[in-house]
């Protein structure tokens, strides 16, 4: 991509109403815009990190097992009756009518439309274990909209539903996504700690909350330290293996961790002081095994090996997309701007020519851009006309983790400098080196 033709809108100067580091940055780097409060468009850079956060997700959904399909963003108030939770949801839920005055809503969750889809085509436990997924806009009225998307009020959230025969499934279902969920935002270079959580409306006895340690957090947490190198499911996690999915629960839940809902501060006092973490936090997922409580209320059944109709024992499994970036940025960025995680950086490399229109400096760049280009590198190339200064200003800010910057001087020893965002470590290298480095 080159600069000139991209939509990069930079502020200069600090958003009066970002009240955190992450905002910020991403109304300052030209992310996001405003429309109404708590509601968001998502410029091309940050539609950028989206989309990979997106694609990691959904790479260890697959994984796992679960299955991608797409429902929509306003559903029938009906279903919401059977439930009984139409009433019970209250002021979040955005209540619509249509043209016919029929009741519609615009979806905070989709427990119910999932049942739905469910029981209309499901009819033998010979078709489970099953778990549905979908990334699909959400809108839930909050109250205290703020910190950007960190808390907005339309929102992206990737929920998966699964439906087991039994409650012994239904763990095995929860194992899995709970496996799934360590190796997701640990490739987003995040470290997130589960943690015992309130079911809250949605029911259930089993739940837990995962929680990135940020003192610009919402949730006050207690945890383990042991919590910060725990070891994470490798690549080849057998998500078929009940026994080692529950090894991997059982590790990651035998060291004390909760919110403060769930806080119980004589066991957090049992723990050596040295070793007690008292934080705040971002909740970024929440999984929830709730058993029958939809099946039953919407007669989501199937027929069991014993001939006989079981409502199915299901679970919810939720991940913020659009909170993760604020997330991430809040985790891993300096006084100059955002430093991406490879993994989702909107542009893996930025190619800075500071002299456009110089004859060597332009030959170069396009040597180098190409290059990385044909290598499959999403690559930003810097050839607008503007001073060097403003350029790295900008580089830093957006935070691509590596810099090409090409001037007359070197260009004319046929050189070009490398610099790592992150450490800011600067290495003078030919053209030719500094394309091998990068490739
Ligand atoms: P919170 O406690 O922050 O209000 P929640 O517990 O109401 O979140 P869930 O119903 O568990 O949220 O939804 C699953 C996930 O969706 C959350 O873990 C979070 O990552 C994301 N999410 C929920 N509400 C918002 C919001 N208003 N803005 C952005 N992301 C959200
Ligand atoms: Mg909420
Ligand atoms: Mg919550
Ligand atoms: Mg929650």
């Amino acid at each position: 991509m080159r600069l000139s033709r991209f939509f990069l809108p930079i502020l200069k100067e600090n958003p009066k109403e970002a009240e955190i580091v992450s905002h910020r940055l991403m109304l300052r780097a030209g992310m996001i815009k405003q429309q109404s409060q708590g509601i968001y468009t998502w410029l091309p850079l940050g539609k950028r990190v989206l989309d990979k956060v997106n694609a990691i997700i959904r790479e260890e959904q697959n994984r796992a097992g679960a299955v991608e399909l797409l429902m929509p963003t306003l559903q029938s108030a009906e279903l919401w009756q059977e439930s009984g939770r139409y009433d019970a949801y209250g002021k979040e839920m955005l209540r619509i009518k249509d043209r016919q005055e029929r009741p519609m809503l615009y979806g905070p969750t989709n427990e119910e439309m999932i049942t739905d889809v469910f029981r209309s085509f499901v009819k033998s436990y010979k078709d489970l274990p099953l778990n549905l997924y979908h990334i699909q806009l959400k809108f839930r009225d909050e109250i205290r909209p703020r910190f950007g998307t960190m808390r907005s009020r339309e929102f992206l959230m990737k929920d998966a539903y699964s439906f087991d025969l039994n409650r012994e499934g239904a763990v095995h279902a929860y194992n899995r996504m709970f496996a799934a969920y360590l190796r997701t935002f640990t490739r987003m270079g995040l470290r997130a700690i589960p943690m015992r959580a309130d079911t809250g409306p949605i029911g259930g006895d089993l739940s837990h909350e995962f929680i990135i340690l940020a003192d610009t957090g919402e949730s006050e947490v207690f945890c383990h330290k042991d919590f910060l190198d725990l070891d994470i499911p490798s690549e080849d996690t057998n998500f078929e293996d009940a026994a080692g999915l529950k090894g991997i629960f059982d590790k990651w839940t035998s060291r004390y961790a909760a919110t403060s809902e769930m806080h119980d501060a004589e066991a957090f006092d049992a723990i050596p002081e040295g070793d007690r973490l008292s934080a705040r936090g971002i909740e970024v997922g929440h999984i929830f095994y709730f058993g029958t409580k939809y099946s039953e209320a919407m007669g989501a059944k199937v027929q069991g090996p014993d001939g006989k109709e079981h409502a199915v024992h299901m679970g919810s499994y939720g991940i913020g997309p659009t909170r993760l970036v604020p997330a991430i940025i809040e985790a891993s960025h300096d006084e100059n701007g955002i430093i991406w995680p490879k993994a989702i950086a909107p542009f893996e490399a930025i190619v800075i020519n500071m002299k456009s229109g110089d004859a060597a400096c332009d030959a170069a760049c396009e040597t180098i851009y190409n290059a990385l280009l044909k290598a499959g590198i999403d690559v930003l190339y810097d050839d607008k006309d503007e001073r060097a200064g403003a350029k790295f200003a900008t580089a830093d800010l957006i935070g691509a983790p590596v810099q090409v910057i090409a001037g007359p001087r070197g260009v004319a020893n046929g050189e070009v400098e490398i610099k790592d965002r992150k450490t800011g470590e600067r290495e003078t290298l030919t053209i030719e080196a500094a394309i091998n480095r990068l490739t």
